[in-house]
């Protein structure tokens, strides 16, 4: 089992920093880029109207009824893809599966290279054939597409979009890699891979375009669509000592995230991410591309806003906002083992109303886990407070713990203090101050900032079991329903780690924060719950056939089943919650309404308005019901 299944930011960053802290007094493919070839002039240089007409149609009735694969005699040919190669300036690739270095022998130096690579987020990042999880048990297995477009700009992406719909391809998109659901690989497909346009520029008087007379310059970050929150965070507050709202992971898409809505650690103070995105270039499935932003296609700009990724448009580039930074930030971080069951029902039922007393608001987020061992694990972080500040306000419930020694037993000693949040994640400054947060890259020539928390190690290359996800109403925290929360969290535990992220609800947020989160499409539900629990479970890098690298069938459907119950329990106290479409479970049943409630139907039209042919599939995505589960056939 992955204890800290899905852990963007897990108690070991807590405690390593605090400690450090405490220690120190306030150690508290490409290919280079080839001249960008301008789609319009590549047309009118080869004197032709739309790209579509340099390949030839397939005998298909439009819309496809049945999209084509390699061994189907519409495939295109190999001029047909040359052609391709020459519109986006030679960077079409041909995809390798890593993976193929077992199939022979597994036992070869080859076969364990990949497997020690398959720990290395930044080694899956550069291998446009494979994701950061490898797979769900039952569900699916990573697989390489045919082709992949390694996208320089907004034209090399249209220049794919009109190949594939003309075509009758199979698209798939892939930013970070980091979908749990698989969205971003697909056999027999072309590949849009964004991951080397990571350029980052700050402004501080962006203004939306057409947005003049309703919109006041702001400070904003426009990054390319394949940048990862690492490189963001290292352009916006390591280096120019700012703030935007991204994901925990390092690792993690900024395209992908924002998409999905988007939580960091620091959420329940600034929000949702995607509540931050100003403006996104976009090439939507005719081949257009478009400016999407409050003024501009606002409807597209919505949807964009956690109405899921790979489903409305491709996106090029994202302008997020920028704000002030905070000096501080910091954490609080300890276990504790209750003695029996009965001791650690109580424990809970204390930590229900410790939490709604004292935490339940903007200054913390980040994580609780409560686990079948009976034990009460802290992972959180917090923003704006001292260390004095913190630590004053988790002693009443560590006096409560000290008062009742012979029941609880600390495990590790609580570790609460702060930082610089400039630092947070400048890795020469962790480095410096010897907080052994972060591994690296180990590849020869890796860059030093190639870096990933600790505490998502257990993630990368994993295979699933199982992951379920749902909003806790805010109401369980009312005095006379704590109690009822308790004995959920508690009954849940029985079956698996319980995980509640209060940084994913923003019940206790500030009220700017909830009314941006309203004009997103994400499940309204967010708005009312203190956190998203979560319950995961997965294996270590496996890949079906490979010999001693199989994934563990019959425990994964074991754990899945467990994983189920477990979230049946915090259910019956939950039911109108609805789960995170990007953490949640592959089998989902009624996505729509779990992942999007209300706002389901208005993101179905707005798909049939920029993609009526279904041109961008991804599993459980809106409008992928008019599909088989591959994506190759309309229903
Ligand atoms: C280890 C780990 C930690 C995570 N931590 C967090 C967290 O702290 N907070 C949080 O909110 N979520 C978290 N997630 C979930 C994560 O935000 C989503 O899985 C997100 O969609 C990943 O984006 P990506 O670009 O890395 O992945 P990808 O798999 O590349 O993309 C995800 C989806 O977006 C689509 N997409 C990617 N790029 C584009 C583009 N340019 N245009 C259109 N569609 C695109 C893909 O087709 C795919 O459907 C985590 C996931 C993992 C694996």
């Amino acid at each position: 089992m992955l204890p800290e299944a899905s852990v963007c930011f897990t108690r070991r960053v807590v405690v390593e920093f605090v400690d450090n802290h405490r220690r120190s007094n306030l150690r508290v493919m490409l290919r280079k880029q080839v001249a960008a070839l301008n789609r319009r002039k590549f047309l009118k240089a080869s004197g032709a109207v739309s790209l579509s007409q340099l390949w030839p149609r397939s005998s298909f009735a439009s819309p496809a009824l049945r999209r084509v694969r390699p061994s189907d005699a519409n495939w295109p040919s190999s001029a047909a893809w040359k052609r391709l190669n020459e519109a986006v300036g030679g960077n079409l690739i041909q995809v390798d599966f890593p993976l193929n270095a077992c199939m022979s022998s597994s036992q070869g130096a080859e076969c364990k290279t990949l497997f020690a690579n398959l720990k290395n987020p930044y080694y899956i990042g550069d291998s446009p054939g494979i994701t950061q999880t490898l797979g769900w048990v039952d569900g699916w297995a990573t697989k390489p597409s045919v082709y992949a477009v390694a996208a320089r700009n907004a034209d090399d992406i249209a220049a794919a979009v009109d190949f594939a719909r003309d075509n009758h391809l199979r698209l798939v998109v892939k930013g970070g890699g980091h979908s749990y659901q698989g969205t971003s690989n697909a056999p027999d497909s072309l590949l849009i891979w964004t991951r080397h346009m990571h350029d980052a520029t700050i402004q501080q008087d962006f203004v939306p375009s057409g947005c003049k007379s309703t919109h006041a310059p702001q400070p904003a970050v426009t990054v390319g669509s394949g940048t990862i929150w690492a490189q963001a965070y290292d352009a916006v507050t390591t280096k120019a000592g700012s703030y935007v709202q991204g994901g925990g992971c390092t690792t993690v898409g900024v395209a992908g995230l924002i998409q999905s809505g988007g939580f960091g650690s620091f959420s329940k103070h600034y929000g949702m991410a995607a509540a931050g995105l100003l403006e996104a270039e976009v090439v939507t499935a005719d081949g257009k591309v478009r400016i999407a932003n409050a003024c501009t296609n606002s409807d597209l700009f919505w949807a964009l806003k956690g109405g899921g990724g790979g489903t409305f448009g491709i996106v090029s580039k994202l302008t997020l906002r920028v704000r002030d930074l905070p000096e501080l930030a910091g954490g609080a971080g300890f276990t504790v083992k209750a003695s029996s069951d009965d001791t650690y029902r109580r424990l809970i039922r204390r930590f229900v109303g410790f939490y709604r007393d004292a935490l339940f608001n903007d200054h913390w987020g980040e994580q609780a886990h409560f686990s079948p061992d009976n034990k009460l694990e802290i992972s959180m972080v917090h923003l704006g407070l001292d260390t004095e500040q913190s630590r004053k306000v988790w002693q009443p419930f560590l006096n409560w713990l000290a008062q009742s020694s012979t029941a609880y037993t600390i495990e590790s000693e609580p570790e609460i203090g702060s930082m610089p949040f400039r630092h947070w994640w400048d890795v020469d400054w962790r480095k410096e101050h010897h907080h052994d947060v972060f591994k690296a890259d180990s590849r020869p020539g890796a860059s030093p900032m190639n870096v990933w928390w600790n505490g998502d190690g257990g993630q990368v290359g994993w295979v699933i079991w199982g992951f379920e996800s749902l909003w806790m109403p805010a109401s369980l925290l009312q005095d006379d329903s704590q109690e009822k929360l308790a004995n959920a969290l508690f009954s849940a535990s029985r079956f698996g780690g319980v995980q509640l992220h209060f940084n994913k609800g923003f019940a206790g947020a500030p009220p700017e924060a909830i009314e941006a989160a309203k004009d997103t499409a994400m499940n309204p539900s967010v708005c009312d719950a203190f956190a998203l629990a979560i319950v995961a479970d997965g294996q270590a890098p496996a890949y079906p056939g490979i010999p001693n690298h199989e994934p563990d069938v019959a425990k994964g459907r074991k754990a899945g089943d467990a994983v189920h119950h477990c979230m049946n329990e915090l259910r019956a106290v939950a039911s109108s919650g609805g789960a995170y479409v990007s953490e949640s479970n592959f089998f989902e049943s009624d996505f729509q309404h779990s992942y999007w409630g209300d706002n389901h139907a208005r993101l179905a039209e707005i798909k049939r308005k920029y993609d009526p042919d279904g041109l961008l599939f991804v599993h459980n995505g809106v409008g992928s019901e008019q599909w088989t589960r591959d994506g190759f056939t309309r229903l």
